[in-house]
């Protein structure tokens, strides 16, 4: 959905790449793109299950569990509504701290498949407040709530959410809620620990940092969301795990996406053993703080400043940009993609050209990344925004910090 909400389009006859940062989908790594490039096989075939085999096992690394996975044939949204649909049941309570679109979706997704909601508000450029989350839960002595939903990374904030400040706070009350958590923006960006953090359902996606097509997403579930899956009374069927489980590939509910597979076992390698995960998230961690360098020194002047005021939520995968009251975040985004062949993400639902965001996770370098602010510093000159010249100096500097 990113990037799809402005009639702005990038030309096809402009030589040279498109510098594509959006914050999803992301660059696809060249030696991915290839691999995916495959005649179509039978899904059964040995030689393809291998691959797949390898494949579940290499996710349960990214998403460091050691429990159970489930993947679909659909985009994030699909693994959202698996998730709710097999462990919980018609009417159940879901608290979900606000975090801005994408918790906002998923509250319109639980109460469309008949579950009540509770928010925990927010102040979208700060971050949802632990305490309130805390005093929402201590509340409900009677254990009404059946599952905390969280949104690790809000992609159309920039902003990050402990999760595991979420489970301390679970654990202390005795709160049995299921923590489950959309990843889908975080995974292979920065920091995640399934098992070790007690999230008991872990939603993923494939086309933001594992750097593969969109197509596929999943879900990791821990024993006790298994549980919760066999007492779960709401009807499914192409996203049951019962159904699933009974399957040679354990997964799936029709045809498996072959060629994806053969993209993700070459993007796990990438991650896994060329880069590392630990390298994986120190590269992000270091271009994103170039972009908030830079970010923060065209504020000068009155110009755009990063939309998260709070340091401890500052994500690592993308940067939502706050405009200067009265000027237009499509106009700038115009500008870079039409005469720059640069495309950034436009600010979603009431965020809708008051902000744009740059995208820095996935198959991305410093070059890359300086391209970009470069271009958008370009543009916001052409736009006639106020703001500090420099930036780019500013991420330089950053990047080339000891
Ligand atoms: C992209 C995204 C989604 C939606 O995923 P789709 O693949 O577009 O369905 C959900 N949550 C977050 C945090 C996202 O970034």
């Amino acid at each position: 959905m990113d990037g799809h909400t402005a009639p702005i389009t990038a030309r096809p006859m402009a030589r040279g790449r498109l510098f594509f940062a959006n914050p999803g989908p992301t660059n696809i790594p060249d030696s991915v793109l290839l691999a995916t490039a495959r005649a179509s096989m039978d899904f059964n075939d040995p030689a393809f299950m291998a691959v797949y085999d390898a494949c579940f096992a290499g996710l349960k690394k990214v998403i460091k569990t050691e429990q159970h996975l489930f993947m679909y044939t659909a985009s994030g949204h699909g693994a959202w509504e698996a998730s709710l649909v097999n462990t919980l049941s018609p009417g159940d309570l879901v608290l979900i701290p606000e975090t801005g679109h994408f918790s906002a979706s998923w509250t319109k997704m639980c109460s469309t498949l008949g579950f009540r909601t509770q928010p925990v508000a927010a102040d979208w450029r700060r971050g949802v407040e632990m305490s309130a989350i805390r005093e929402a839960l201590a509340a409900d002595t009677a254990h009404e709530i059946k599952a905390v939903c969280c949104v690790h990374n809000e992609t159309a904030a920039g902003t990050r959410l402990p999760i595991d400040q979420v489970r301390a706070i679970l654990d202390e009350l005795k709160h049995p809620a299921l923590l489950m958590t959309d990843t889908i923006s975080s995974l292979g960006c920065f920091d995640f620990r399934m098992d070790e953090w007690g999230v008991d359902v872990c939603v993923g996606g494939s086309q933001k940092g594992l750097m593969l097509p969109t197509g596929f997403s999943f879900t990791g579930a821990s024993e006790k969301a298994m549980a919760a899956h066999r007492a779960s009374t709401h009807p499914r069927h192409y996203f049951d795990w019962t159904e699933m489980l009974a399957r040679k590939q354990k997964s799936f509910v029709g045809t498996v996406p072959v060629t994806l597979f053969y993209g993700l076992q070459e993007a796990l390698r990438l991650i896994l053993e060329e880069e590392g995960l630990e390298n994986v998230f120190k590269r992000h961690a270091r271009l994103a703080k170039a972009v908030r360098a830079c970010v923060q020194h065209w504020s000068g002047n009155n110009g755009p400043q990063l939309f998260c005021q709070n340091p401890e939520r500052y994500s690592d995968s993308v940067t939502a940009i706050l405009m200067p009251e009265g000027t237009d975040a499509e106009a700038v985004r115009k500008i870079a993609l039409e005469r720059f062949n640069v495309s950034t993400g436009a600010g979603l639902s009431n965020l809708s050209g008051k902000v744009f965001r740059i995208g820095h996770l996935g198959d991305l370098n410093e070059p890359m990344i300086l391209g970009t602010l470069a271009s958008v510093e370009m543009a916001l000159g052409l736009a006639g925004i106020p703001h500090a010249k420099g930036g780019v100096q500013a991420a330089m500097d950053s990047l080339t910090q000891p």
